[in-house]
């Protein structure tokens, strides 16, 4: 979807991801809200996750979430997933994506 900032940022050939795989694909946040704060999206453009409606693919995103962010030095203190949409949570971005944020005591 050529209109979207997350589809365009991963077919970006500069981009740099954190973590990719044939589903998903996790990067840094642009405005981190902790010392570790990324996104994992699915490759293709879906708005929510009624409309995935892919079991597997919901698995995979968090997977890949709690995966990254046990990285060494993170694990120890857990990690924040939170994931915005419908118009209630106002979500910037209108691809799914799962924020996952770390490092440091939730305020
Ligand atoms: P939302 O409020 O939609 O759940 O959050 C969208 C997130 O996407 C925000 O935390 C914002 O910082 C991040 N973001 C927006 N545009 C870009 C971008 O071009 N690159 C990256 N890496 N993150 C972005
Ligand atoms: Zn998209």
């Amino acid at each position: 979807m050529a209109c979207c900032i997350f589809c365009r940022l991963i077919a970006d050939p500069e981009f740099k991801a954190l973590y990719r795989d044939d589903d998903v694909v996790a990067f840094a946040d642009l405005n981190p809200q902790a010392p570790v704060h990324f996104l994992v999206v699915p490759r293709n453009h879906v708005e929510t996750i009624a409309e995935l409606d892919d079991e597997y693919l919901l698995g995979r995103i968090l997977a890949a979430a709690h995966t990254g962010a046990r990285d060494p030095g993170i694990s120890e203190g857990g990690e924040r997933l939170v994931c915005n949409q419908g118009p209630h949570a106002g979500p910037t971005s209108h691809h799914v994506h799962l924020h996952a944020r770390a490092g440091r005591q939730r305020a």
